[in-house]
């Protein structure tokens, strides 16, 4: 029996109308450094309508052309989240942390025909323009000169000033009715572990990713929540927090280009953020600017800490000195990106609640996950089982944009192989112990860096630790750690090597220790394990 139910598209345009009319109210605010620039979701909606206007009118965008961002987390760009899909074209978030020759080869991959770029990255754009081989049109956002880009389009490509595009184009734009399975936003994983490859995230999937995201087992969005969005928009879609804030009525507050300790304190001191979401390595550098300078956090309930393995230690560290609660979760680019969120389950309170805390916690049932052997034979779910991790749903991507077929490395019988190692418990709470590329494998037994490192990081002197598999002739790999310290304070690697001796089993202790001045991080801010490598094959660690 068929059901009776309407069969009514699940758009980004619908969002759009959604926000900018019953949460027309809620506003989002992008820092300056001076005086914050405010705008309410029913101005959001108005703008979205004048930029779909000028793409199409003025640049001749049509469907499912690509047209990509090169901004940082700001308004203009919040407007693009919106315009671009709800007028049938697809938004590309193209990564302005990447090398030049990287951010060429993903634009040109993707096709991109317009690019929208902030006037404070000018010159960044210029440095690759000559090889974008698709762009016909950049606009800039924010005034500037755009000289440079001129010269670099040599003739090309068209300059467009954001505000003279966007002035007399009406303020209501009648969005297309489109098949939800189309692409509405494309975007590259940030390539921690190999080249970069694209996801297009359809219409119904981000749709649905949306309506979890906030959830109150997930991030737990609403009207009142007031969200300080730091994960960057080319990174994971900021983890789906636009969307899901003008589904819910969220506002949102933006960093711009202010990413340090010192403004992000300032702006929570002053906007007053209820929820906030980033890296752990955001949240160390904020944690050290709290504990010199004390703030007033009073309004932060909770912060999100995903994209790379929370140290517990930065948890105890928030809640105790700064009464705020790190809520760890996992996700992938290929996920769009919520995979999971550790929230402990009902009845486990106080310390009991923290083992749940630690884990990468429970996927929603919009994913389901595995954990599968080195012959993709399925694991059971009982907390002891170690494998790779396998997921699917409606927001799991089922291959990579310009493969005609799943690439069978990445895909198996109809799941997305994470690279994640861990287990799964019989109350689906998710750890993971590794990358499966970051296990170190010393003689014939697995070590993983994430507990190595969780377990550095615990000791007060240590700000920082990164931890790699190098080889070793008698044990095939040693892990080699390296050590950030925090400022005036003073650790060896006898006394660490001891530390940790209480921490993990002695034969996993490192031999080699390198003590450096900072880790090298990827253009979205994780621990950059290749080049931690690759140093120490220079020789440049020792
Ligand atoms: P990239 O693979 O280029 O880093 P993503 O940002 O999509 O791009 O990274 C997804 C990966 O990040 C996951 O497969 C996992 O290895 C890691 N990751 C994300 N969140 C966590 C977490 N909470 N704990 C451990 N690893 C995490």
């Amino acid at each position: 029996m068929r059901s009776t139910m309407m069969d009514t598209p699940l758009l980004i345009s619908r969002i759009l109308d959604h926000g900018s009319t019953v949460h027309g109210r809620s506003e989002v605010v992008t820092w300056t450094g001076g005086e914050p620039r405010r705008a309410s979701y029913a101005e959001i909606g108005a703008t979205a309508a004048r930029l779909a206007h000028a793409l199409r009118d003025d640049l001749g965008v049509t469907g499912d052309q690509r047209v990509a961002t090169f901004m940082w987390n700001n308004n203009e760009h919040l407007v693009a989240y919106f315009a671009v899909p709800s007028m049938g074209a697809v938004l590309h978030t193209l990564n302005i942390r990447l090398f030049p020759d990287q951010v060429a080869w993903i634009a040109n991959h993707a096709q991109d025909r317009v690019v929208l770029v902030d006037s404070t990255l000018i010159p960044l754009l210029a440095k690759v323009l000559p090889e974008l081989r698709t762009v016909q049109h950049v606009v800039v956002v924010g005034g500037g000169d755009p000289a440079p880009l001129l010269a670099a389009g040599d003739g090309r490509i068209a300059v467009h000033a954001w505000d003279d595009l966007l002035r007399d184009k009406p303020d209501r734009y009648d969005w297309p009715e489109l098949d939800e399975r189309d692409a509405a936003a494309l975007c590259y994983t940030s390539g921690t572990t190999g080249d970069p490859k694209g996801v297009a995230y359809s219409h119904r999937s981000i749709y649905l990713h949306s309506l979890q995201v906030c959830m109150p087992e997930s991030f737990g969005l609403g009207p009142t929540t007031r969200e300080l969005a730091i994960v960057p928009m080319f990174h994971a879609m900021s983890w789906g927090i636009p969307y899901a804030a003008l589904i819910s009525g969220a506002s949102l507050i933006m960093p711009d280009r202010f990413l340090q300790g010192g403004p992000i304190a300032e702006m929570i001191a002053a906007e007053r953020p209820t929820l906030a979401g980033a890296v752990p390595t955001i949240w160390t550098d904020l944690l050290a600017h709290l504990d010199a300078h004390p703030t007033d956090t009073s309004s932060l309930r909770e912060v999100i800490v995903g994209g790379s393995a929370c140290p517990p230690a930065l948890m105890h560290a928030f809640a105790e000195r700064h009464h705020i609660d790190v809520v760890h979760a996992w996700g992938m680019t290929e996920m769009s990106p919520l995979g999971s969120v550790a929230r402990p389950p009902a009845g486990a309170t106080g310390d009991a609640a923290w083992p749940y805390r630690y884990s990468q916690g429970r996927v929603p049932a919009g994913v389901q996950a595995r954990i599968v052997g080195p012959g993709g034979e399925p694991l059971p779910a009982d907390g002891a089982a170690v494998g790779e991790l396998e997921v699917r749903g409606p927001w799991v991507t089922s291959r990579y944009v310009g493969d005609d077929a799943p690439d069978p490395d990445k895909f198996h019988d109809g799941w997305l192989r994470t690279g994640d190692v861990g287990m799964l418990s019989a109350d689906g709470y998710l750890t993971l112990t590794d990358r499966a590329k970051d296990v170190i494998k010393s003689g014939g037994e697995w070590i993983s860096s994430v507990d190595l490192e969780n377990a550095l990081m615990a000791h007060p002197a240590v700000l920082e630790a990164c931890v790699v598999g190098v080889p070793d002739d008698r044990w095939d790999e040693r892990p080699l750690a390296t050590v950030v310290l925090r400022e005036g304070s003073t650790a060896t690697a006898g006394e660490l090597k001891e530390f940790l001796g209480t921490k993990v089993a002695r034969w996993q202790v490192p031999e080699r220790w390198s003590f450096i001045e900072a880790v090298p991080k990827t253009s979205v801010g994780k621990f950059d394990k290749k080049r931690v490598r690759s140093r120490y094959a220079d020789g440049d660690l020792t």
